[in-house]
């Protein structure tokens, strides 16, 4: 685990100003998901492998959404856990169609452990097939996952990791939150090496070129 220290980015393109947490961008966190990641559940259910897509995925807006729905149709039954369902019930837990519905304890998405066509997201299995990158094929919290940007009343924003605090919306637990626990500080290289494709896609590629000036 590592404390959050800000530190502060101007984009020369759009003039938002980013307040950035360096420590954990220059820590060496990565995702363990079916390595010892032990979910988001209020008991430790690294069994399960559903990583931190138990619940249902919230959409940025309304353009994300409609994306994802069409893309849940183009997707084959033997990559797709769920397509049955998703054919008979849609994706949606709401008729806004503001996040996505789980199935069996978990996103629909997440084709669980044994499943032939391949473990974890169908949208993250079907990316790589059309040799494309997720970023583009699943919701933003969850390529973005454990970074998370947030806009100011100033008018900044913070980029920062998820905490445990953020999945307490309803005054429940989770047992173990991956960013405070030390089991995913193990990767090879810093997270500003290791999440550059996200990085750049969430600040822009100047800001994450000023980052990695810096802090790199
Ligand atoms: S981001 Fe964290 S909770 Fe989600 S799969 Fe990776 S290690 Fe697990």
């Amino acid at each position: 685990m590592v404390d959050q220290s800000f530190e502060r980015f101007d984009d020369p393109v759009d003039g938002t100003v980013w307040q950035i947490d360096a420590e954990f961008l220059t820590s060496n966190w990565t995702c363990i998901w079916g390595k010892g990641c032990k979910g988001i559940l209020p008991e430790d259910a690294e069994h399960l492998n559903q990583g931190c897509c138990s619940h249902g995925a919230q959409f940025l807006d309304v353009e994300e959404s409609m994306n994802t729905g069409a893309l849940a149709m183009m997707l084959e039954p033997e990559r797709f856990q769920y397509y049955d369902e998703a054919q008979a019930g849609g994706i949606y837990a709401d008729e806004e169609r503001t996040l996505t519905r789980t199935v069996d304890g978990a996103c629909i998405f997440h084709n669980r452990p044994g499943f032939a066509g391949g473990e974890g997201c169908a949208l993250h299995l079907a990316a790589l097939d059309e040799d494309e990158s997720p970023t583009t094929w699943k919701p933003s919290v969850c390529w973005q996952l454990p970074l998370r940007a947030e806009d100011q009343p100033d008018g900044s924003r913070v980029l920062r990791h998820w905490a445990r605090t953020d999945w307490d919306d309803e005054k429940s637990t989770i047992a173990w939150c991956c960013t405070e626990e030390p089991e995913p500080y193990v990767g090879e290289t810093s997270v500003i090496e290791s999440l550059e494709e996200e990085l750049t896609a969430i600040v822009g590629p100047e800001v994450y070129v000023a980052i990695r000036k810096r802090l790199g």
